[in-house]
């Protein structure tokens, strides 16, 4: 299929040419090898001559104001609204993607929104925005987007938030995270073979990302498991998971264990029983994981933040509604005085549950 270059097309540099003549994008493990035409698997970056290039620079599949912990993001600005936005295409392949209509888009049709870095950075800032985020599909595959737009919004205060499988390779890793504030890390499993049966992807280089994120930037970041019952909901992965998390990040990194519904390829599962939920905090809180929470269920004990040092609930929550808030401005429990991990900067937003829709004005 040959590619149609469009005012969305540009050059990226992520890229070698092989002895046989193809060009190996190298911007994720996937390690795409193109024909002059051919696009990778993530579809929006192709070869084009003898380049490869991104395909969707500058379009959106829709934007949304969401609070911050739909992201989830429970320790960054809470209560705060995010301007979420994403594009097509996805470098994994899961079967049970719950946004599969935006990640597996052969149509560019699903980019109808042009969308400038400059406008999106206005566009948060007149919505009273603390922070964007590139959600619905990973923004490792439109890395130079996601960059430009990053800075366009740092240069008006705004912050720039990635939600990601972390399925990058090191040298883009490196440039990508030097533009992000914040990321929330899908771990979708601690096995291979879920990985490559469910996901068409590897562990390791996701466990590799967490441990840059964690000993080599300053990206505050939180984790993200999605328990699929059978497949990666055992007592003993949750164990080996959540050891593994203390031992090599470190106590204070946020867990999030979120329900799965059925959905794409993933039909013949069950929804995950809120149980699940309960039962997977409560490894990880007894082996030491300091921040657990469940997600996408009403839990009022599950989505709470407590604080480590006394015990006090030092942010309430119910799904993405806060309740009290016994944290000082800086992040310190009122009660005892420690320091809970994370980045706030005063009382918490009062955006609440809200979504709301947004459509940017034609540029
Ligand atoms: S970013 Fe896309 S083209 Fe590049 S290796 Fe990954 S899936 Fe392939």
């Amino acid at each position: 299929m040959s590619v149609q270059m469009t005012a969305s097309t540009v050059p990226t540099k992520y890229w070698h040419v092989l002895d046989d003549g193809r060009i190996q994008c190298d911007v994720c493990p996937r390690a795409c090898k193109l024909r002059d035409g051919q696009r990778g698997l993530c579809f929006v970056r192709a070869r084009e001559g003898d380049e490869v290039v991104l395909t969707t620079y500058g379009r959106s599949s829709g934007f949304c104001v969401d609070p911050i912990e739909k992201k989830p993001l429970n320790h960054f600005l809470p209560g705060t609204p995010v301007l979420s936005f994403g594009t097509a295409g996805c470098n994994l392949a899961c079967r049970f993607c719950q946004n599969w209509d935006i990640s597996k888009s052969r149509e560019l049709d699903t980019l109808a929104d042009a969308a400038s870095p400059e406008g999106i950075a206005e566009a948060a800032a007149a919505l009273g925005c603390s922070s964007v985020a590139f959600t619905y599909n990973d923004p490792v595959i439109f890395l130079e987007y996601a960059i430009d737009v990053s800075d366009a919004c740092r240069e008006r205060g705004i912050k720039a938030v990635a939600v990601t499988a972390g399925y990058i390779c090191p040298e883009p890793r490196v440039e990508f995270y030097e533009h992000m504030d914040a990321a929330n890390v899908d771990l979708k499993a601690f096995t291979e073979r879920f990985y490559a049966d469910t996901c068409a992807a590897r562990l390791a280089p996701v466990l590799e990302t967490l441990e840059y994120l964690k000993h080599e930037t300053d990206v505050w970041f939180e984790i993200t498991t999605l328990l699929i019952p059978g497949l990666n909901d055992s007592d003993d992965e949750i164990d080996r998971l959540t050891t593994w998390v203390v031992d090599r990040l470190g106590p204070d990194v946020p867990l999030h264990f979120t329900a799965f519904h059925p959905d794409y390829k993933l039909l013949d599962r069950p929804p995950t029983p809120p149980a699940t939920l309960t039962r997977a905090r409560s490894i990880a809180l007894r082996n030491g994981v300091q921040y657990a929470y469940t997600g996408n269920v009403h839990d009022r004990e599950g989505g709470s933040t407590f604080c480590p040092g006394c015990g006090t609930v030092v942010i309430e929550r119910d799904w993405y509604r806060l309740g009290a808030c016994r944290l000082t401005d800086d992040g310190r429990c009122e009660r005892c005085g420690f320091a809970v991990a994370g980045v706030f900067a005063g009382p918490p937003g009062e955006w609440g549950p809200r979504r709301l829709p947004v459509r940017l004005a034609p540029a």
